[in-house]
């Protein structure tokens, strides 16, 4: 490798590493807003296993926005990796002392998180989103350049009669009752924030951009701790497996800067950006030279185990012969856990990296422009 290059590679990595450092302005979304949360739920329900992890947050959340775990039973027990592009919200919370479930006589109501327009309305239990009803609010995103915040409730049992397409809507005003219409099992809200990109087509954004953490504190709170391991196979590969505390999980992004005496290489997965159309189902792992494995999102400190021990559920390109995944240590907390298979293959040889000897920088970005960085 002559030096030149290698210099500028340096560069190229130490630029990357300004731009997403002045990207990322704390609370650049998120702040004043002043969104409705769509279910004003104070408490959880108490009997969903509440003896099993402390934080009410993985009870709360069925699935976050961002890599997912999935096993679709009436598939025929088929499991496969996507990229999640809302927030789950379950049917089993506590709203002013009323306890609500997955019964239909039982469902609790979603509020309009704005001031604004509806937008659409699919009164029909068919599709991927079933009965949906999109908001066009009045306010604009800050960091997309003024695009009109758009909000999306899906998989909904009923609609308000009085919610129909361009008509004026209240923040607070009721759209509808959960549900579990469309491609779906489980009772459960699909809460989504998008943008317009064309004339019928919406990029998702994190939903969270538009609260503070404070918001709803019981289930959501700023970065302040994960822990990430180094997990090698051989010079061309190595696994770096995430664990995040499950009411942590707002990543917006991470970046990895490999420097080996090959010269430094640097990754960026931007989660919004995955999600306005890097990734499909089958392909939730769009940058060049990384593979994400997420596990189930796991509401019991032994689910990370229970993958585990159902090894059909593990996808074959899963390297697991190297490592096998055991129940110890971390994960047997209550952790979101993602797996990021970094490799050579698909790379050009000019930056490829011998991940033997290499230095691994890596900084876990929130929604809100919290940062923390580990080197390993
Ligand atoms: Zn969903």
């Amino acid at each position: 490798m002559n030096s030149p290059r290698k210099f500028f590679r340096a560069a190229v990595a130490l630029y990357f590493i300004t731009l997403i450092h002045a990207c990322n302005c704390h609370y650049a979304d998120g702040m004043g807003y002043d969104f409705l949360w769509p279910v004003q739920a104070d408490l959880l329900t108490s009997d969903v296993s509440p003896s099993i992890c402390p934080s009410p947050n993985q009870y709360y959340f069925i699935s976050l926005f961002g890599p997912r775990f999935k096993r679709v039973e009436y598939m025929g027990g088929v499991s496969y990796y996507d990229f999640h592009q809302g927030e789950d919200i379950t049917a089993n919370v506590t709203i002013d002392g009323h306890r609500y479930s997955s019964d239909p006589t039982n469902f609790y109501p979603l509020l309009c998180a704005c001031n604004g327009m509806v937008d659409e309305v699919i009164d029909e239990d068919s599709g991927e989103q079933g009965r949906t009803v999109r908001i066009r609010c009045k306010q604009k995103f800050r960091e997309f350049e003024d695009d009109t915040i758009y909000i999306k409730y899906s998989h909904l049992s009923e609609i308000n009669p009085n919610v129909t397409a361009y008509s004026s809507i209240t923040k607070a005003d009721t759209i509808g009752f959960v549900g579990a219409s469309g491609n779906t099992t489980l009772v459960h809200l699909h809460f989504s924030v998008q943008r317009k990109i064309g004339p019928s087509h919406f990029d998702n954004v994190h939903p969270m951009r538009l609260y503070r953490p404070t918001d709803a504190p019981h289930i959501s709170t700023e970065l302040t701790d994960f822990s990430v391991e180094r997990l090698p196979i051989n010079e061309g590969s190595v696994v770096l497996r995430f664990a995040i505390p499950h009411n942590q999980v707002n990543i917006r992004s991470i970046l990895l800067v490999f420097n080996s005496h090959c010269g430094a290489r640097v990754s960026l997965i931007d989660f919004e950006k995955i999600s306005a159309g890097y990734a499909t189902r089958d392909n939730p792992s769009p940058v060049e030279g990384l593979t994400l494995f997420p596990y189930r999102f796991i509401r019991s400190k032994n689910a990370y185990a229970t993958i585990t021990e159902e090894f059909d559920q593990i996808p074959a390109n899963y390297p697991i012969q190297i490592f096998p995944i055991t129940q110890s240590g971390v994960y047997n907390e209550c952790r979101y856990i993602l797996d990021i298979k970094c490799h050579n293959e698909s790379l050009d040889m000019a930056a490829s990296v011998n991940f033997a000897d290499a230095r691994i920088n890596v900084m876990l970005y929130d929604i809100w422009g919290n940062m923390i960085e580990r080197e390993l």
